[in-house]
C-alpha cells in the first residue's frame, strides 16, 4: 500500500480579489507544471483551487494558465477574504480531494491562510520558498524539496515534509516565471460546496479600503535601475536614466535605511522580488539578501567601483567604475542599441 493512500497531484491556491486573479497563482501553476513533468511516472495533474463568490467564470482562465482541473468553491461568505471562512473552506477542500502538495502565494492573504490551514490538518508548511524541486531519489513518491533563505538570507535551507500530507509551501510573487495563457486548453471544473459549522463571523469586515499605492509598482516594471549605497549621492541621475529607458528606479535596503528612498521600492529579502528583463545595479554590493530579490532578472548589468563586489557574480555584464561616470555612458549605449 502506498505510504499516503489517496494523496495525489499538485494543488495551487489561486488567490483572487474582486474576481481578479493575482499573478502569483499563475506563476505557481506554471512551476507546478514543471514539477509534474519531472515525475511522469507518477501521472500527476496540476489542480487550481479558486475560492470566492461568483467566480466560476474565472476557472477557464486558471485552466488556460496550465491547470488540468479547478476546484471552485463559490459561496457568499467567501466574497471577501476572511480568515475564518477561507480557512474552513480550504481545509474541507484538502480533506475531500487529498492533495499531495499545496502551493500558496506568500502574499498577505497567503501568509495568513496557509499556516492556519496547515495547523488544522497537522501538515508541514515551508514558508517563503524560493525554489521547489521533486526529490529525484524517490521513485515511488513525489517528495518536494523546498528551499528557502535562512539565517538572515546568508544560508539556504532545503526542507522536506516526509511524514505528513499535503506538503505545503508558500512562495513569494515573482519568484517563478508565469507561462503565457493558452485559451484553447481544456480542463475539468469541479464545484465544491463547503459547509460552515458557524456562519457567524468572528471578525466582521465592514469596509475594505484599497490601499493607495503611490508611485510605480516595481514588481510590474520591465526595466529597473537599482540604486545602492554607492549611488546614494546621485539618485537624480539614477532616476533620469530609469525615465529615459522607460523603467523605474528601485534600491537596496541600505538606501532605505539611510533615509534616501521609500521602502516601497526596496528590492530583496525584506523588500520586493522583481524579475524585469533588464536590471541595472548601480553601486550595489550584491549582498545575498538583495540578490534574492533580483537574481531572476533576464539581464543584469552591474556598475561598481570595487572589482571584487559580489554583484558581479550574478551579472551578465559588469562595469568597474564610478556610477556617476559609467551610468550616463551606459545609458547612451542602451539608447543607441535600441535605435539600431
Ligand atoms: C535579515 C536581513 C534582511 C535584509 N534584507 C535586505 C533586502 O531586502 N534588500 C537589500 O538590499 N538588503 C537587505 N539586507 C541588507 C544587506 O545585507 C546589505 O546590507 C545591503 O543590501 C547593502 O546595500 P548596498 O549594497 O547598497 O550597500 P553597501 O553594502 O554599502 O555597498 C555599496 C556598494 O557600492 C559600491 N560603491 C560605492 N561608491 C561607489 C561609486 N561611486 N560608484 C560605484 N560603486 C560604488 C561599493 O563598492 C559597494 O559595493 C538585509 C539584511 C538582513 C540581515
Amino acid at each position: 500500500m502506498a505510504k499516503f493512500e489517496g494523496y495525489k497531484d499538485i494543488y495551487v491556491f489561486v488567490e483572487q480579489k474582486n474576481g481578479e486573479i493575482a499573478n502569483v497563482g499563475y506563476e505557481l501553476i506554471s512551476e507546478a507544471r514543471k514539477l509534474v513533468a519531472s515525475i511522469p511516472h507518477m501521472n500527476y495533474s496540476v489542480v487550481g483551487i479558486l475560492l470566492g463568490h461568483q467566480i466560476k467564470d474565472k476557472a477557464q482562465d486558471v485552466i488556460a494558465h496550465g491547470a488540468d482541473r479547478v476546484v471552485v468553491v463559490d459561496h457568499e461568505l467567501l466574497k471577501d477574504y476572511s480568515t475564518q471562512f477561507y480557512a474552513d473552506a480550504l481545509t474541507q477542500v484538502i480533506q475531500e480531494f487529498k492533495p499531495d502538495s499545496l502551493l500558496t502565494g506568500a502574499t498577505v492573504l497567503g501568509r495568513d491562510l496557509a499556516p492556519r490551514v496547515a495547523a488544522r490538518i497537522n501538515a508541514g508548511l515551508t514558508a517563503d520558498a524560493t525554489k521547489i524541486e521533486m526529490d529525484p531519489e524517490k521513485k515511488d513518491e513525489a517528495l518536494l524539496l523546498v528551499t528557502r533563505p535562512t539565517f538572515g538570507g546568508n544560508l539556504f535551507g532545503t526542507i522536506i515534509c516526509p511524514d505528513t500530507r499535503p506538503q505545503m509551501a508558500t512562495i513569494r510573487p515573482n519568484v517563478f516565471a508565469m507561462d503565457a495563457a493558452d485559451p484553447s486548453r481544456s480542463g475539468e471544473v469541479i464545484e465544491f460546496e463547503p459547509t460552515f459549522a458557524d456562519t457567524d463571523a468572528k471578525v466582521v469586515v465592514k469596509e475594505v479600503i484599497a490601499k493607495v499605492v503611490e508611485g510605480i509598482d516595481i514588481t510590474k516594471c520591465d526595466i529597473l535601475v537599482g540604486a545602492g549605497r554607492g549611488a546614494e549621492h546621485c539618485l537624480d541621475l539614477v532616476q533620469a536614466v530609469a525615465d529615459e529607458l522607460g523603467g523605474a528606479m528601485c534600491c537596496s535596503r541600505a538606501v532605505v535605511d539611510d533615509g534616501f528612498a521609500d521602502k516601497a521600492i526596496q528590492v530583496g529579502q525584506t523588500g520586493k522580488t522583481v524579475r524585469p528583463s533588464l536590471y541595472i545595479a548601480c553601486g550595489i554590493s550584491g549582498a545575498c539578501q538583495h540578490v534574492a530579490g533580483m537574481d531572476k532578472s533576464d539581464m543584469i548589468i552591474a556598475i561598481n567601483r570595487d572589482p571584487q563586489a559580489e554583484i558581479f557574480s550574478v551579472s551578465n555584464m559588469g562595469f568597474v567604475g564610478n556610477v556617476e561616470e559609467v551610468l550616463p555612458l551606459l545609458k547612451e549605449e542602451i539608447i543607441a542599441a535600441k535605435k539600431a
